[in-house]
């Protein structure tokens, strides 16, 4: 794909997720494709703005050890990240808060 996650060759198609080449290959980076293709695909069937370049994430991981443990590297922190950091990104509820927003469905009220 090009720098806007369009396929070599094609006009109007477009690949993210692992199937393309635009960076590693992981949920996260594929998901942050997903926000930047829809904004692009808005202002292509809409005219309005302009498409925006796809740019490739610094290295980014997050290891959970149960709830409260793990370690990681993100973007902007030196070294290895603390296991409070990561449990509190991804080790405590392992993004099921996100994945409710993106599929509209909140957990049910115990
Ligand atoms: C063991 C393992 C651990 C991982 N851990 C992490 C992690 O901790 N963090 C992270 O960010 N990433 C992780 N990844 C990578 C992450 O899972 C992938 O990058 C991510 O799932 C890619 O999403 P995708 O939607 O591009 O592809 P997929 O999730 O592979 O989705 C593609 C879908 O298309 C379906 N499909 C295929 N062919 C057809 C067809 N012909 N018709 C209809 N449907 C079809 C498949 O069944 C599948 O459901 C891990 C991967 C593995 C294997």
């Amino acid at each position: 794909v090009d720098d806007q996650l369009r396929v070599h060759g094609q006009e109007r198609v477009f690949a993210i997720g692992d199937i393309s080449d635009a960076e590693r290959n992981m949920a996260g980076m594929a998901g942050f494709q997903a926000d930047f293709l829809a904004a692009n695909l808005k202002a292509l069937v809409t005219g309005e703005g302009e498409l925006g370049h796809y740019r490739i994430n610094p290295p980014m991981i997050a290891v959970p050890l149960g709830p409260e443990g793990g370690a990681g590297q993100f973007p902007g922190v030196d070294g290895v990240v603390s296991a409070e950091m990561v449990a509190s990104v991804k080790g405590r509820a392992m993004l099921v808060e996100m994945h409710t927003q993106n599929f509209d469905a909140p957990p049910k009220a115990a």
